[in-house]
């Protein structure tokens, strides 16, 4: 299928209106989201946002596209500064030991990697560039304390992503820090002079000894590897103000030509049914939930599966669903795997169509994924009914396998599924035993049975469902 024959319809953030998604160039997709601050582990809220952001480009490469996918990583800002002045390590050494963290647990996740990784300190010059020609158009200035701020006033459309108005403006009222409210909307840096408070991270430049503010950081690595007007721009609704707003401001007033054609803004994440927070005990670390012996699979699954501008209340109970959703994917694909029934060709082909469309429009409905899944679960639920029956052949089982394979491209949540092993007859009948001698109260015997079992190679564990074994590999 080409590109062109969908209609994907996103909803952006600067209309606040879904809309038909039209890239620039006819295949490709140009798309930048705001990377990491490396200066802690990520946690799961921000894990939502990446994920987000990886369903979506899934999503346009099953339709087609190919995305270049552009993720920065701040590695120089205030949070990464104060972090590694409190260890005491350089902020070189500091930023890439979570750097190194964040791909780590961006694998785990099974996060597609980004075409490039641009980091804000290999960037200086491109960032120096960009804020002498904002000087130079009457955008940006030097304020007493030297350093060098944007003058929102100056820019008429300042305000268009996040609505703010910006009539009560104090003249000559400026930021320094890179994170404030809507309320402190005001002049913000785009070049920090030196102080003594950043100790050794400083770059000598024509704008003086210092260093560059959050925003601009943004606006110099989308535009340098993604060109002046690219397509998509993602990232949480809490940088919405005043990182986009600003990136917008800096972009457009340097080129004069639209930044960013389609933003998009997730929703944040609740732990609980409340705000995450380590004051509150429910801040979580991806890796938090992995040493608690969580299946990462399983928080992919969790994460992507409410819609991105839905709140999203992460919950244990959540995490254990999802675990049971992704078996019933794994145990389809297994069961196909050794399908070798009576055809039903009508009714297969009606299935598969009925999923394609179902999954396919809900997913082009602003990635409708609710109802993209429930979709395919009742696909699931049909198909499984067919192999209760023996009612599909060996080709037929390997279509719908194929066709889950595809769907498993977005979700990303089976990977690859081996045959059902077969127990070793003599195993099977030592189970047998051991359920006669549960039966009998005989836990002595059981047991014994048990390790007889574990020797072989068998481990088994009993569940409400009953006696459930795997084979242990060497
Ligand atoms: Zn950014």
């Amino acid at each position: 299928m080409t590109p062109l024959a969908t209609s994907i319809c996103l909803f952006n953030t600067l209309t606040r209106q879904k809309e038909k998604f039209t890239p620039i160039d006819e295949c490709q997709v140009r798309m930048y989201t705001c990377g990491p601050t490396v200066y802690d582990y990520a946690h799961i809220g921000n894990f939502r946002a990446f994920l987000f952001e990886d369903l979506l480009k899934r999503w346009l490469e099953y339709r087609g596209f190919t995305v270049t996918h552009v993720m920065n990583l701040t590695d120089v800002d205030d949070k990464t500064i104060k972090g590694s002045q409190k260890q005491q390590t350089p902020l070189r050494q500091y930023t890439e030991y979570y750097a190194k963290a964040f791909f780590e647990d961006a694998t785990a996740l099974n996060i597609k990697p980004a075409s490039h990784y641009p980091r804000a300190t290999e960037h200086i010059p491109e960032m120096v560039t960009l804020i002498k020609t904002l000087i130079s158009k009457g955008y940006a200035y030097k304020g007493e304390d030297d350093s060098t701020y944007y003058a929102i006033s100056k820019f008429k459309n300042y305000g268009q992503l996040s609505k703010i108005k910006i009539r009560n403006l104090k003249t000559g009222a400026r930021v320094k820090v890179d994170e404030y409210a809507k309320e402190e909307a005001q002049d913000f840096a785009l070049w920090k002079a030196w102080t003594t408070e950043d100790g050794d991270v400083c770059w000598e430049t024509e704008l003086g000894k210092g260093r560059p503010g959050w925003h601009i950081e943004c606006s110099a690595m989308s535009m340098k590897y993604l060109g002046e007007t690219f397509d998509i721009h993602c990232g949480g609704v809490d940088n919405m103000f005043p990182h986009h707003e600003n990136e917008i401001a800096q972009s457009e007033a340097a080129t004069g030509k639209r930044f960013v054609n389609y933003w998009l803004h997730n929703e944040h994440l609740l732990v609980e049914g409340k705000r995450m927070a380590k004051r509150y005990g429910n801040f979580y670390t991806l890796r938090d939930l992995l040493k608690m012996g969580h299946d990462p699979k399983a928080i992919r699954y969790l994460l992507l599966s409410t819609h991105y501008r839905q709140q999203f209340n992460f919950t244990f109970e959540g995490l254990e669903a999802a675990k049971g959703a992704i078996d019933r994917l794994t145990n389809l694909m297994r069961r196909l795997l050794d399908a070798d029934g009576k055809s039903s060709k009508e009714k297969i082909d009606q299935l598969i169509a009925k999923v394609q469309t179902g999954f396919g429009e809900a997913m082009d409905d602003d990635l409708n994924i609710s109802v993209a899944l429930a979709a395919l679960f009742d696909f699931v639920r049909e198909i499984n009914n067919l192999l209760d029956a023996n009612a599909l052949s060996k080709k037929e089982a390997k279509e719908v396998y194929t066709l889950m394979a595809g769907f498993d491209k977005v979700l990303g949540v089976i990977g690859e599924v081996k045959r059902e092993e077969t127990l070793p007859k003599e195993a099977a009948e030592l189970i047998s035993q051991r359920e006669e001698a549960r039966k009998a109260k005989d836990w002595k015997a059981a047991d014994a049975i048990r390790q007889q079992l574990k020797a072989m190679g068998i481990v088994i564990e009993d569940t409400a469902q009953g006696v459930r074994w795997k084979i242990e590999k060497a």
